[in-house]
This record gives structure tokens, sequence and C-alpha cells, in this order.
């Protein structure tokens, strides 16, 4: 079993939207238990400011001067996404271990202790598993849907109920730090590469204030991006659908034949033409949108932008921010 370093340093990442003055109270929430397990001094917060428009910037630099070495924050050039945010705040953070979650009171900090006794224990991940969700029961069926389509999709095992929640290990950082696509789901990228993982089950809170700042489109994004970068079935399905036109065009042939050499009645049914025309073209529409998904996604590749724009960091010391700022850091060229 792997030894974990005595003196390990924690990081915790946030990626922030709009949280506003919310802010505040997560991250005393987390001082607070940061206390209890007397690891304080060997911690780091990193606020990732996801481009918001309320007052989140000033509140978060306030916190970064009133807990000065333990709260750091960056400030992000535009709303870049939850995803890029959190990738911003893995590149800045330094621990041994990372824990990544919301900073919306959602993900209970009470589990810290449960992670890091997991991780002492040689787990390199430890992700929540979500249970009684306290969304609306179409928002639950959607996300248990939703997880368990892509985990009978997906081309590698991804936990059902697994968010973004989760302590993981430096030497899995960086491996999710050598996957530069840009269309990214952190939980697949976090199952891809391997190590050992586990899951403890987790109660998921409600939102302090009940207004997702992801939002349907966000979600659709988040689902769409899961299915695309870990799975080829929508293209298999297509495969199968157009073996599956072409044996009934088969049948049809020969169903025509029948009735033309044999029963000598003729075929006069222009409605099932009609009716067949449309629902194959249709087939075929929906199979060239998913083609085009892929390209998409292929061309998002190619253009090879950053993830993210850091517009400026608070908190960091002068050493640490001059390197991460600069172009021609390592880690920041991958990305
Ligand atoms: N978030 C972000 N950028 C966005 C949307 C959300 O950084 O564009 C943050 C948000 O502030 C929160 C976390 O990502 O800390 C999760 O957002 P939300 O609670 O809306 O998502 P859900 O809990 O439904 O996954
Ligand atoms: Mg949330």
């Amino acid at each position: 079993m792997e030894n974990r370093p005595i003196n390990y340093k924690l990081s915790i990442v946030a990626p922030v939207y709009n949280e506003g003055s919310y802010i505040k109270n997560f991250v005393s929430e987390i001082i607070e238990v940061l206390d209890e397990l007397g690891i304080t001094k060997n911690s780091e917060i990193i606020l990732v400011n996801d481009g918001s428009t309320d007052e989140t910037e000033k509140h978060m630099d306030t916190l970064t001067e009133t807990y000065s070495g333990l709260v750091y924050a960056i400030h992000l050039a535009r709303n870049f996404g939850q995803a890029s945010a959190i990738t911003a705040g893995l590149h800045y953070s330094s621990g041994d271990c990372v824990i990544l979650m919301d900073a919306d009171g959602q993900d209970d900090p009470k589990c810290f202790s449960k992670f890091i006794e997991l991780w002492k224990n040689g787990y390199d991940v430890i992700f929540a598993k979500r249970a009684n969700r306290k969304e609306g029961i179409l928002f639950r069926f959607c996300t248990w849907l939703f997880y368990r389509l892509l985990s009978i999709s997906a081309q590698i095992p991804i936990p059902i109920d697994a968010g973004t929640y989760a302590l993981i290990d430096r030497k899995v950082i960086e491996a999710i730090k050598l996957c530069p696509e840009r269309n990214r789901y952190i939980p697949g990228l976090r199952s891809w590469v391997g190590f050992k993982q586990t899951g403890i089950v987790v109660e998921r809170r409600a939102r302090y204030d009940s207004k997702p700042r992801v939002g349907f489109r966000g979600l659709w994004t988040l689902a769409m991006n899961a299915f695309f970068s870990f799975s080829y079935v929508p293209l298999f399905f297509f495969r199968f659908a157009g073996v599956g036109s072409l044996l009934l065009c088969f049948v049809l042939i020969l169903f025509a034949l029948y009735h033309k050499l044999i029963t000598g009645l003729a075929v006069t049914a222009w409605a099932s033409q009609l009716i067949s025309i449309s629902f194959f073209g249709g087939i075929n529409l929906i199979g060239i949108a998913l083609l085009g998904e892929y390209i998409a996604r292929i061309y998002d590749e190619v253009k090879q932008r950053p993830l993210y724009i850091c517009a400026r960091t608070s908190g960091l010391q002068k050493e640490n921010q001059s390197k991460i700022n600069s172009p021609d850091d390592e880690n920041h060229d991958k990305i």
C-alpha cells in the first residue's frame, strides 16, 4: 500500500458562479471542518470565480485578505463553465490531495474526514455517490436516467450517481491534467485515468438558494459531453438502424415481387410509401446530426484554444503567481 505523507497538504477547489455573499458561509463552514480535523495550517482553499457578474468577486477578494495564506482566488476572464473552472482550480492547486466540491452548500464538508481516511488507506480517488437528492422529481428522474444510460453506453465504467464531489490524489490530478480535451466531463475523466477508486454514499444537501447556476442548457451540454466523450453508442445505434432499414427494404421488395409475380395484385399503397420515406428520411437526418455533433467536437479540439483565461489571481504568493500566469508554464500549455 502506498504511504501518504504525514504532513500532507490538502487543496480544496471550488468553482464559483454568482454565489454572492454565500461564498463567505461556504468558506467558514469548510474552515470549521478543517479546524476540527486539525489540518487548517496545511490546507489551501482555491476559489475559481467563473466570470461572476454579481458581487462574488468582491467577496472572494475579501476572503483572501481575511484568510491570507489559506484562501486563494482565481478570477477567470469570463464565464467558461463549471468544468473549465474546475480545471483552472486543479492547475493552480498544489496539495498532495485535492477535494473538488460545489460552492453552493450542496456538498457536505463533513465528509472530508471519511475521504481523508480512505485516502490514507490507499485509495487514490474517493467520490461521493449522491443520495437523497433534494431536487424536484423530474430533475431526479432525469439524473437517474442519465447516470444509468451513461453507465450502459460508456466504454469505461463510470460510477452511477457520482458527480464532481471527490477527493483526488495528486498523481490522479496530474493524469487528469494530461487530458487536453475541450469538452470535459470531469467525473468521466476521473474514471478514465484509472487508479484505485471507491465511492461513499453522501447525502446531497439542498442548494442554499434553490436557483441552480448550471441551468437546463448547462446540464444538457454536460450530458452531451458525457455521452459523446465516453461513448460511441450514438454511432453504433445508427449502424443498427441502417442495417435494420436495409433488411426492411429487402423484405418490402420480396413482398412487392410476390404480389406482382404470384398473386398479381397491384401494390397501390402510396400512403405507406410516404410514411416509409419520411421515416427513413428522419432517421437519416438524425444520423447526420449525430455525425455533425462528433465533427463539431473534433473542430473544437483542432482549434486548440485554451480551456480558460485567467484575468487575475488574488492571495497567491508572488513567485507562485508569476509562475502560474506565465504562458511558458508547462501545465498551462497542456490545457
Ligand atoms: N458554476 C460555475 N460556472 C457555471 C455554473 C456553475 O462555476 O457556469 C459553479 C456554481 O457556482 C457551483 C457549481 O459550479 O459552485 C455547481 O453549480 P450548480 O449548483 O448550478 O450545479 P449542480 O449542483 O446542479 O450540478
Ligand atoms: Mg449545486
